[in-house]
């Protein structure tokens, strides 16, 4: 009996997600806010979503111009539901990672997106080095919970499940730093965590990553950022973000996938007007 159960195994159809063909976008996620189609005038005085967004996300510039640092945003919806006029929706775009901290900040005026030049976005040395050794074998890499609320460390689990499968692309998790190629620390980095964090990268040997993972580890979310051994080579925003999501971040850093968090977000707003 098992003989046949593996062998009618052996030819169905797998439940991997296959990454090359995963959608950056959700519909039943709520993903980042972001302008409604149809926005008509401007907000004129009212500044509400500005004032209750609970990490200051929203910065409002004028009448017309809405500031968002999508590095700050738990995706909580309260913007969305407390706008009186309807001027902002939950886009379920939920590809928030990047490997410069700055592509968070977008602009709006009056509901369109404002293209941030890019200005020098190459690769640091360091993602240079640690993409020259990974790209093709994978990395390990040690958990650090630097203060946060255990939300991303359920969802690292989750992405070495057999859907997500974590350990297909060669990224695994390792109990000892000293075997770890990078750090992936999710939380604010509370005051007692950043000399255990410190510690932890420096006992890595070079070449080594840096992984903010989740909003907290990215800016603080709701609390204030905590010191860091070094400026993260790969930031992942969401509170907490998905599997799907946390793998393609990794594999972005890894070179294996092409990905441009503005470019992105301005071609899912144009694909959808
Ligand atoms: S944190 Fe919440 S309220 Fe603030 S911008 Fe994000 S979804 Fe809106
Ligand atoms: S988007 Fe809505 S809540 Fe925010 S400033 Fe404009 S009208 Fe006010």
């Amino acid at each position: 009996m098992s003989f046949l159960f593996e062998f009618r195994k052996f030819f169905s159809k797998k439940n991997t997600l296959n990454f090359d063909k995963v959608s950056n976008v959700h519909p039943t996620n709520r993903g980042i806010p972001v302008p409604t189609k149809n926005w008509e005038k401007e907000c004129g005085a009212c500044n509400i979503c500005e004032t209750n967004c609970p990490t200051q996300t929203i910065q409002k510039k004028g009448n017309d111009l809405l500031d968002f640092d999508y590095g700050k945003c738990l995706q909580c919806g309260i913007c969305v539901n407390i706008c009186p006029d309807g001027k902002l929706r939950n886009s379920g775009f939920l590809y928030t990672f990047t490997l410069h901290r700055e592509d968070f900040y977008i602009s709006y005026q009056n509901g369109k997106l404002l293209p941030i030049p890019r200005q020098n976005r190459s690769l640091t040395e360091n993602q240079i080095r640690f993409r020259t050794l990974s790209k093709k074998r994978g990395f390990l890499y040690r958990e650090v919970a630097a203060g946060g609320n255990n939300t991303v460390e359920s969802e690292l689990n989750a992405s070495f499940n057999s859907v997500f499968d974590s350990e297909s692309e060669g990224i695994r998790c390792v109990a000892s730093p000293k075997h770890a190629d990078a750090i992936v620390y999710s939380g604010p980095i509370s005051a007692n965590m950043e000399a255990p964090l410190q510690t932890t990268w420096d006992v890595m040997s070079e070449p080594k990553a840096l992984i903010a993972c989740g909003t907290e580890a990215v800016s603080g979310g709701l609390f204030p950022l905590g010191k860091r051994p070094k400026e993260p080579d790969l930031f992942i925003s969401g509170d907490p973000p998905r599997p799907d999501v946390i793998l393609q971040a990794f594999r972005l850093l890894l070179g294996r996938f092409s990905f441009q968090f503005q470019e992105a977000l301005q071609k899912f707003l144009e694909s959808e007007t």
